[in-house]
């Protein structure tokens, strides 16, 4: 019997998790669920003996059904490898108390790597097993990270192209730096001359052109999309939680059994989604405590009840945080309200026309399992500075955003669980800010020096992805205007 997979917003019919992955959002502009979350069936006691891929097989052949063994084991190996610079590949670090679950040491240094290294071998096993014969053409606007963490996972695997779009001059220049020396016969980088929302806009104006999609399906391609409600990186992120756990029995940190605290810095609430769906798969978690940065709209949803979007949007030090509506977490309001697929769309309506929208007392209770919590950027810095004065340990400012939160939360409630801090990001990712946060002098040097610093400061090595973009040749030097982008992506795949 498959697993199958319902919107969040009608009682469509169900479909299988690989259809659910080609089609990544569903026709009612729901996401997909799937219709129970299963247990997880290996012993808490041996789960310290199995590898991250061993591990994340156990994981994905419960959601994953209608892959075969060999298929499945498959993407995980290919996604699991060499790209990532330990054999571990997520590491746990124990630094002041808590651990660091360190996410990053995948190609791109940041932890969308973990969800994106398979999604494109997990779309091109679903395009055979539905017998789509088109090449898959991955469209992504991009604010920085995300583009190049695709690029990366889609680079030179067959039956597929990756184009990327970013705002010209609106990426940091080690961001574009990272973009534009993308290897790859089948990556196409484009900067446009307007900002991310030009880019988004475009994008998605793109995926509603019917008459372009015919167009493309008679040359033989389909578009497809990368974005992170898609089920098919959603579910590779529940690993690193089991995994991290058995590593933690293993070095006889926790009993099996003893339940832990998992503190995610949160943006579209996908991560930290992930960790609820280990809980229920039955991962003994005590609380997710969901940090925000200073664009706090989560922690005052689990404070009052309400979502409301209608403020100002504040740049922080931890950009791929700065979001106002975090689209994962549609999944768990429908959760919460008992799977009612039209109390879960009067919601989202009203978030889309009022901007705003209420939970009940009911709904609220349902959700007691999340503690919601924020950090200033005077308080993100701070935390950066202390932790590594105390233990030469530097994170980033993703990370530090959760390490504040859970300082917080400790010293309110005495709560003494030991506690996984998501590390979603290397501080190399973000050096500039990590090195004023230390120390301010820093402030004059180029981004290269600051690099050094960093690793001299934190007698660590320059991380590969660096290294490369410092002598790498830019490969992509393509740049149109906002009105040309649907003429740049006919030349593309003329
Ligand atoms: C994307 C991102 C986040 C936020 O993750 P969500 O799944 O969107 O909540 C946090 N930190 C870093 C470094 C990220 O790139």
């Amino acid at each position: 019997m498959n697993l199958m997979y319902q919107s969040t917003r009608s009682n469509s019919e169900p479909i299988t998790a690989s259809q659910a992955i080609l089609k990544g959002l569903a026709d009612d502009g729901g996401l997909y669920i799937p219709v129970t979350v299963p247990k997880f069936e290996v012993p808490l006691s041996r789960l310290g003996k199995m590898t991250y891929q061993e591990t994340a097989y156990e994981v994905m052949k419960l959601f994953f059904t209608d892959f075969t063994e060999e298929e499945l084991k498959n993407c995980i190996n290919r996604a699991y490898d060499e790209k990532f610079d330990t054999k571990e590949i997520a590491p746990l670090v124990k630094a002041d108390g808590a651990f660091y679950l360190e996410l990053f040491h995948g190609a791109t240094i940041a932890f969308k790597d973990m969800a994106l290294s398979i999604l494109p071998h997990l779309l091109t096993t679903a395009a055979k097993k539905n017998q789509v014969k088109d090449e898959i053409v991955i469209l992504t606007a991009t604010s920085g990270d995300t583009g190049k963490a695709a690029l990366a996972g889609f680079a030179d695997v067959e039956g597929t192209k990756i184009i990327v779009f970013y705002p010209k001059d609106g990426v940091s220049p080690i961001q574009e730096k990272q973009m534009v020396t993308q290897k790859g016969d089948n990556t196409f980088v484009i900067g446009i001359r307007g900002n991310f929302d030009d880019a988004q806009n475009g994008v998605k104006a793109m995926f509603n052109n019917k008459q372009l999609a015919a167009d493309l399906k008679a040359k033989g391609y389909q578009f497809s999309s990368a974005n992170s409600i898609n089920i098919g990186r959603l579910v590779p992120q529940i690993v690193y939680y089991i995994y991290a756990y058995g590593r933690l029995v293993e070095n006889g940190e926790v009993k099996a059994g003893e339940k832990i605290n998992v503190v995610v810095p949160t943006g579209n609430f996908g991560n930290i989604l992930a960790a609820y769906y280990a809980k229920t798969m039955g991962l003994p978690v005590n609380k997710l405590i969901c940090a925000s940065n200073e664009n706090k709209v989560l922690f005052d949803f689990f404070q009052t009840g309400i979502y409301n979007r209608n403020r100002d949007f504040i740049l922080t030090s931890s950009p791929s945080m700065d979001i106002l509506i975090s689209s994962n977490l549609e999944r768990l309001i429908y959760q919460v309200a008992d799977r009612d697929a039209d109390r879960n769309l009067a919601m989202m309506k009203s978030l889309s026309t009022k901007g705003e929208y209420a939970i009940t007392d009911e709904m609220k209770a349902n959700m007691a399992d999340f503690v919601g919590g924020y950090a200033s950027e005077k308080e993100t810095a701070e935390t950066i500075k202390k932790l590594y004065e105390l233990t030469g340990y530097v994170i980033d400012t993703h990370t530090a955003v959760a390490a504040s939160v859970y300082k917080n939360y400790t010293r309110q409630t005495a709560d003494d669980h030991k506690s996984i801090i998501a590390s979603t990001a290397s501080p190399y990712k973000f050096t500039r800010s990590v090195m004023n946060a230390i120390d301010g002098s820093y402030d004059s040097k180029t981004d290269f020096q600051l690099v050094d610093e960093l690793s001299k400061l934190s007698n660590t090595a320059v991380p590969q992805a660096i290294e490369e973009i410092r002598s790498a040749d830019v490969l992509h030097n393509t740049v149109c205007d906002k009105d040309k982008m649907q003429e740049t992506v006919e030349k593309i795949l003329r």
